[in-house]
């Protein structure tokens, strides 16, 4: 999740000076007569479009700001159901408690991210929407989850915080469904400190969740901005100009991130995919992956817990798995209210797929010493 390493006073500082030189309006509208013509979140926002091959995009706070804006589409009431995935960030469950619909976590399956089958399972008439989660750069089996949602009639949400740049099919992932998420909290693949993207297929709900996030203004073109006017209420997840700024430069290095992330997990995996006994995390057919983790898998749960216990003792980290599952695994929370049947909130499926990964963090800039480490960390478990 290395943006922050590629942040420079050459790229990011010159774009914001741009709004210091031309009347430091820090607001995404108004202010015309100072501004000079900069709207420097008009221009993320198209940049953005344009990268993923979006049609509509709104940027705002946080990435748990965008799941939370995306569902204020939805017209939800309080006993309707949105389903997402029992390993994600609990941020994906919050935004739905917030909307007031009822959570429920479905199984994962070795992607990491929703089992189709369980999703099949879960889904009732009150089910209004599924977020999918594209967990740790890989995109989950989209073939199947958006035949089941569009049978269904139920709107596909792709949680992509963890996913911008990856592909399915060779379409970006956040593009599939009907809304997309992105965030760019510090330790996503690129970073405005905070914030956040949703990217939406259709004109109407880029407009709701547009005036939502702003308390309802429609920016009525025709009035002035306190005279606007408005058809819901709302709350306020405006992004700013100077978030915006540091976006636009940390974007145009977006492919770089990433191909530096895949060349780093090339040369770690070379390494140890001849070691007996260690596998890479299956990913769906005609996925590409991002690479943020290199997450291997071992034959048990105990191989699993002496190489992050090797990885630490030599002074490396291991990312969530197979430890900190705790902000990342619904069997783990016992602060937050779920809407599954009491018997259902153990994941026990998800558990043991879990338990037996490990997630290795990938940087843009890894030293071959780094890399040996690694290799020797993982070699001296399974020798
Ligand atoms: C980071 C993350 C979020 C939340 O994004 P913030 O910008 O930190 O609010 C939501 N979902 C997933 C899967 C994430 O990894």
């Amino acid at each position: 999740m290395p943006g922050y390493e590629l942040i420079n006073k050459k790229d990011e500082l010159r774009e914001i000076n741009k709004i210091f030189e031309n009347g430091s309006v820090f607001f995404r509208q108004g202010f015309d007569k100072i501004r000079n013509g900069i709207f420097k979140t008009n221009d993320f926002e198209k940049l953005f479009c344009k990268k993923i091959n979006s049609k509509y995009a709104l940027a705002v706070t946080s990435g748990t700001a965008a799941l939370r804006v995306a569902l204020s589409t939805l017209n939800l009431k309080a006993n309707d159901e949105i389903i997402t995935q029992a390993f994600t960030f609990v941020a994906t469950v919050e935004a739905i408690i917030e909307s007031g619909a009822k959570p429920i976590c479905c199984e994962i399956d070795e992607t990491l991210n929703m089992s189709p089958d369980d999703l099949e399972k879960k889904i009732t008439k009150k089910t209004k929407a599924v977020i999918l989660v594209h967990m740790l750069g890989t995109s989950g089996n989209l073939n199947r989850i958006k035949k089941i949602c569009r049978k269904k009639s139920i709107t596909l949400i792709e949680d992509t915080a963890w996913g911008l740049g990856g592909k399915y099919n060779n379409k970006y992932l956040g593009t599939h469904g009907q809304i997309g998420t992105f965030s760019f909290d510090y330790a996503k693949a690129i970073t405005t400190g905070e914030g956040g993207m949703i990217v939406f297929k259709n004109k109407k709900d880029f407009l709701k969740a547009k005036a939502w996030h702003d308390h309802g203004h429609e920016n009525n073109p025709k009035v002035p901005r306190w005279e606007d006017t408005r058809n819901s209420s709302g709350f306020n997840y405006r992004f700013t100009e100077i978030q915006a700024a540091i976006g636009i430069a940390q974007l145009k290095k977006l492919s770089k991130i990433i191909s530096l992330q895949r060349k780093n997990s090339k040369k770690i995996w070379s390494e140890i995919k001849n070691l007996k006994g260690v596998f890479l995390r299956k990913s769906p057919n005609n996925c590409f992956q991002t690479f943020d983790a290199l997450v291997i898998k071992f034959h048990s749960k105990e191989k699993a817990i002496k190489c992050r216990n090797e990885l630490v003792k030599r002074g490396l980290g291991t990312k969530i798995l197979p430890e900190a599952t705790t902000w990342h695994f619904a069997g783990d929370w016992e602060h937050i209210k779920l809407g599954n049947k009491r018997k259902d909130l153990k994941f026990n499926e998800s558990r043991k797929i879990l338990e037996k990964h490990l997630s290795i963090p990938i940087n843009c800039f890894m030293t071959n010493k780094n890399i040996t480490n690694i290799y020797l960390s993982i070699k001296k478990i399974l020798d």
